[in-house]
């Protein structure tokens, strides 16, 4: 087992990629890359977490950074609770710890939005205390290494392969860490043939012996995702769009969007809508239509582009301009391409 780890760890020292949280092992750095890479691809992060240092380079700053601020730097990353929650921590460390990063465990691991993996990883990169971080990728190679076939979706599971990793942790807890990930995310890759020739722990691989690497790990079945329709108005007006917040509870809390519906319309039932509501519009198209994929529910949407007479002053919204959405409204993903497709149509028209 000590040559397995020492493997680990001198082949991160040698093949760990340069990024830019990885520059020093300031905790509000790896914090902030951590939380961004939840649930995100590196390559997708390195642009998000640039600019949100540029804007928001300390603690102190972050706890004091306007909401709305905050969600437009967060745009296009999704789960948005994550950013709410890294202002909510800052809050508690500037009260609790005068700014300072807590430095053991059970202190980062009261922070919101903060769990065990994340705990784990600042404790170990960055104090260097004797914590493992198991994710996906740390999951595979072990059951790969040990022919280990227990179900990986099993919190019980999760917490004995822990357990096992938690007896071999050495000192140097934060290379060790990181290489297991960057071996599982570049060699021990998840889709397609690992390539087990470049693996630094190839002597010891149970499977790649066995040739059963692809049978590994083992999951549970994934269950289908719910399916919802909508229907998305866009209300224009000269080059205004009419946008609106949503409600401060539930899915895409707090953020901007276009009206929309849930349910499927035709384009009699947007003009009787229209009519019904006493919307003065000059014509109704048909716009584009696009599926959202989040972790349970996709989102089937169909757009309607209303054309309207004047700016109802009774509408609880605001009509803006394309440059008014690049400053200042934070857009969830699900409603990007209407905005997209309007930009571009506008642009056409000139
Ligand atoms: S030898 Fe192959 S299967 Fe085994 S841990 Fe390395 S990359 Fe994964």
């Amino acid at each position: 087992m000590k040559e397995l780890v020492n493997r680990i760890i001198k082949w991160y020292q040698k093949n760990q990629r340069m990024l830019p949280w990885r520059e020093d092992k300031d905790p509000y750095h790896v914090w902030i890359s951590e939380i961004m890479l939840q649930q995100t691809r590196i390559e997708a992060v390195l642009s998000y977490y640039k600019r949100f240092m540029k804007e928001i380079p300390t603690i102190y700053d972050l706890a004091s950074i306007d909401d709305e601020k905050l969600m437009k730097l967060w745009e296009g990353l999704g789960y948005y609770n994550r950013a709410r929650n890294l202002k909510k921590a800052a809050l508690f460390i500037v009260d609790n710890y005068h700014g300072q990063f807590p430095s053991t465990y059970e202190e980062i691991l009261l922070l919101p939005g903060i769990g065990e993996y994340t705990a784990s990883a600042i404790s170990s990169i960055c104090f260097s205390l004797p914590e493992v971080t198991v994710d996906g990728n740390v999951l595979r190679v072990y059951t790969r290494l040990f022919e280990d076939s227990c179900n990986i979706d099993k919190e019980k599971e999760k917490g004995r392969i822990r357990q096992k990793l938690m007896e071999i942790v050495p000192k140097n807890s934060g290379d060790f860490n990181q290489g297991l990930m960057e071996l599982g995310e570049t060699i021990c890759v998840p889709n397609g043939i690992p390539k087990c020739d470049c693996c630094p722990l190839k002597e010891f691989c149970l499977s790649r012996r066995h040739q059963t690497s692809l049978q590994y790990p083992v999951r549970s079945q994934k269950k289908e995702k719910k399916l919802e329709h909508f229907t998305v108005f866009l209300f224009e007006i000269h080059h205004k769009i009419f946008i609106e917040k949503r409600m401060e509870e539930g899915l895409l809390k707090g953020l901007w969007q276009f009206p929309n519906f849930n349910q499927k319309m035709t384009k009699e039932d947007v003009i009787e809508y229209c009519k019904y509501k006493n919307i003065p519009f000059k014509s109704i198209e048909k716009g584009i239509s696009y599926t959202h994929v989040f972790t349970h529910k996709k989102w089937m949407m169909d757009s309607y582009i209303i054309e309207i007479k004047e700016e109802k002053n009774d509408f609880l919204g605001v009509f803006v301009t394309e440059e008014d959405f690049k400053q200042n409204y934070s857009f969830p993903g699900a409603f990007q391409p209407f905005k997209n497709d309007w930009i571009q149509r506008k642009g056409e028209k000139g």
